[in-house]
């Protein structure tokens, strides 16, 4: 016999749990919530703390998800620093971390990401970091104080967004990473020159077509970073931004399919292989239509989208997650690149590069994939509806900065 009964048990408290608890709610259900998340802050958003949480100018506050009187008004119950241990799908019960076992109608696994660790020689030396929770970045900025250069392993987002921001607060940064240019696996060579010139500009080194050896330190603090290709690089705070790995252990203890990218493998419904059990976020791996295939996609408005089409499905609505994925990333306060779509391709230029203002059409084929604007929102709404629609626009009108991108 359960504790107790809720009709909806919500398994995760990031952006996907609270956009679910949110929908649900705004979508009339009148069935009992509990939110259950292991971590002791209410539903945050990560994205600031690369960002303005990172540069001390935005508190934590500023940073949830949903206001806290929300919770109450709503009467949707928020368990945070709470875990959900095991999951049986076949008695639809789930036991917490506080021992309490609670019988559900209907479940979501928003367990999200955790990030990948390198294991290398050193990796326990203090004063090398991750990113993924508050605390993180908290440590993050008290290292970086108290060193004379930080040095950050990865050119993805992290690695160029934290090299940014750091900057911009007047740290001396150096990036050592295995591609030769920064972002180009996301946004293609002419963007990834294009970021790799703007911090290269604002003083950061980096060192590509390298990898990480080992750490040195000493007295237990890391003091040196050692390349593969042999180069030494003095640092006193290192932070990896090496990935991260969808959380997916109480999917798999659950005897839950698991996709091939190693998330949960849902239906275009968000539906896992357990019917009534959906799965939304950085944890999910889902058909989608856009893409054509299965899909895992880890950006904030996708884990808030995603949870809002479970929360439809979970109220019978039978929707496909066909929200075109949208993500933006911030370069202190000189860019804001913004990307929508489902793929890299062949890349048609609006505008000009070099001058910092353009937009980027990624073409499949015909088909527009994707779209990525610097200065330019308004494109970016124009690519979300041309890939939506699956469009095959002329390539020289896409280039041609005379034409209206609304007539396309
Ligand atoms: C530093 C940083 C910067 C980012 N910047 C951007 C950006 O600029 N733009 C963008 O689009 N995206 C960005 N992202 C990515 C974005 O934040 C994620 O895609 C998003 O947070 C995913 O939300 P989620 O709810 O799926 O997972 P998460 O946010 O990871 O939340 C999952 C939660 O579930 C909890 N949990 C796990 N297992 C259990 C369990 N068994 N019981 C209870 N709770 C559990 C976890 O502790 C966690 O709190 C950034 C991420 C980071 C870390």
């Amino acid at each position: 016999m359960a504790d107790r009964e809720v009709d909806f048990l919500l398994i995760g408290g990031g952006a996907a749990g609270a956009g679910c608890a949110k929908a649900l709610r705004e979508e009339g259900a009148d069935g009992s919530i509990l939110l259950v998340g292991r971590e002791a802050d209410p539903p945050y958003e990560r994205p600031p703390l690369s960002k303005e949480y990172l540069a001390g100018k935005a508190d934590r506050d500023a940073a949830t998800i949903v206001d806290a009187g929300w919770w109450e008004e709503n009467d949707v119950e928020l368990a945070t620093r709470v875990s959900v241990m095991k999951l049986d799908p076949e008695a639809r019960t789930a036991k917490l971390s506080t021992k309490e076992e609670v019988a559900f109608g209907k479940a979501l696994l928003a367990t999200g990401a955790n990030v990948r660790r390198l294991r290398v020689d050193g990796s326990d030396l203090d004063g090398i970091h991750y990113l993924r929770a508050f605390g993180n970045a908290d440590a993050i900025r008290e290292d970086a104080g108290a060193s004379e250069r930080v040095v950050l392993i990865g050119g993805s987002y992290i690695g160029c967004e934290l090299a940014a921001t750091l900057t911009a607060i007047g740290h001396q940064c150096s990036i050592l990473m295995l591609e030769d240019v920064t972002l180009a696996h996301h946004f293609g060579d002419e963007v990834g020159h294009w970021i790799m010139g703007n911090l290269r500009d604002r003083g950061v080194e980096i060192h590509g077509g390298d990898e990480l050896d080992r750490f040195e330190g000493a007295d237990g603090h890391v003091t040196r970073v050692v390349s593969k290709g042999g180069l030494e690089l003095a640092a006193g705070c290192v932070v990896l931004g090496t990935g991260v790995v969808p959380d997916v252990m109480v999917a798999r203890q659950a005897g839950i399919e698991l996709g091939e990218g190693g998330g949960i493998a849902c239906s275009s419904r968000l539906e896992t292989s357990v019917p009534g059990i959906y799965a939304a976020g950085d944890v999910a791996e889902f058909e989608s239509p856009l893409h054509g295939r299965r899909a895992k996609v880890e950006h904030f408005e996708v884990a808030v989208a995603h949870g809002r089409t479970a929360a439809l499905n979970m109220l019978g609505r039978d929707v496909a997650h066909e929200v075109v994925p949208y993500f933006w990333s911030d370069l202190a306060d000189w860019a804001t690149i913004e990307y929508v779509g489902v793929g890299l391709g062949e890349p048609v230029i609006r505008g000009s590069i070099d001058e910092g203002s353009f937009s980027v059409f990624y073409l499949d084929g015909d088909r527009v994939v994707g779209g990525l604007a610097v200065s330019r929102s308004g494109d970016i709404e124009h690519a979300t509806r041309l890939i939506s629609g699956r469009a095959t626009p002329d390539r020289a009108a896409l280039a041609d900065e005379s034409t209206d991108l609304a007539s396309l």
